[in-house]
């Protein structure tokens, strides 16, 4: 199988699948038909088995798919049978947050750095992590296989230490800082704009206000 023949659109909706089949295993649930997926997760019985079909189709349909070997293949594309080495730079409020979120560990992806150049955060403990000096950042990475590297600093930061990153030869970055990095396409970063997410749900909740205010005045 191409991964470059799966559109983005199907990749995106992975991690969708993989959470509700993890529901359905937590419930002992052993069989699942793409139209019981379907009503559970909102989204047509087609466009499930078009998505599947990418990948070899995932079993017989008309007995439903097997739940644990369904979870574990999507899990196996995701990646997630994988341990992730990751480090974060900038341990500032959201950069310590998401060290400090369990969840990530379960699913493998284990924070084993922090770096920042602020002297308020050097040497203080988030969880087991201890903050280190930016300096020591290069080297941390080339010692403990670190695969992805998570960016929570200052836009105004982004771009340098995204070019130390790229020297440092990181196969990945999460990028939590608004700016577009400038790497080389063969570093994968997937942004994560908290701000334009806020921004998106605004525009909504304020069109579905105008709809109601002038649904109200046309009555
Ligand atoms: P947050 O935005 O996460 O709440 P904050 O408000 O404390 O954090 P920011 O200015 O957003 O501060 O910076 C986030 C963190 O990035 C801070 O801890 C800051 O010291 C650190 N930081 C700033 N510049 C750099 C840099 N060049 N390299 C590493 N860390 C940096």
């Amino acid at each position: 199988m191409d991964d470059k023949d799966i559109s983005n659109a199907v990749i995106a909706r992975l991690p969708r699948y993989y959470r509700y089949l993890g529901e359905l295993k937590n419930d002992r649930i052993e069989r699942v038909s793409s139209r019981e997926l379907s009503r559970l997760m909102h989204v047509t019985a087609s466009q499930i088995r078009q998505d599947f079909n990418n990948f070899g189709g995932f079993g017989q349909q008309g007995y439903g798919y097997n739940v644990d070997y369904l979870y574990d293949e999507i899990g196996k594309i995701l990646g997630l049978d994988h341990i992730h080495n990751m480090i974060i730079i900038g341990a500032g409020n959201l950069g310590q947050a998401l060290v400090g979120y369990m969840n990530f560990k379960n699913r493998g992806f284990v924070f084993r750095g922090a770096f920042d150049i602020s002297q308020n955060v050097i040497g203080k403990k988030i969880g087991s992590i201890e903050v280190l000096p930016l300096d020591d950042m290069p080297e941390f990475v080339r010692n403990n296989n670190i695969d992805i590297a998570v960016l929570t600093v200052p836009k105004t930061a982004a771009a340098g230490i995204a070019k130390e990153l790229v020297e440092c030869r990181i196969k990945a970055i999460w990028n939590f800082a608004h700016i577009d990095l400038p790497v080389p396409d063969s570093i994968k970063v997937e942004n994560v704009h908290l701000s334009d997410s806020l921004m998106k749900l605004s525009y909504n909740l304020h069109r579905s206000e105008d709809d109601t205010n002038t649904t109200g005045a046309a009555e």
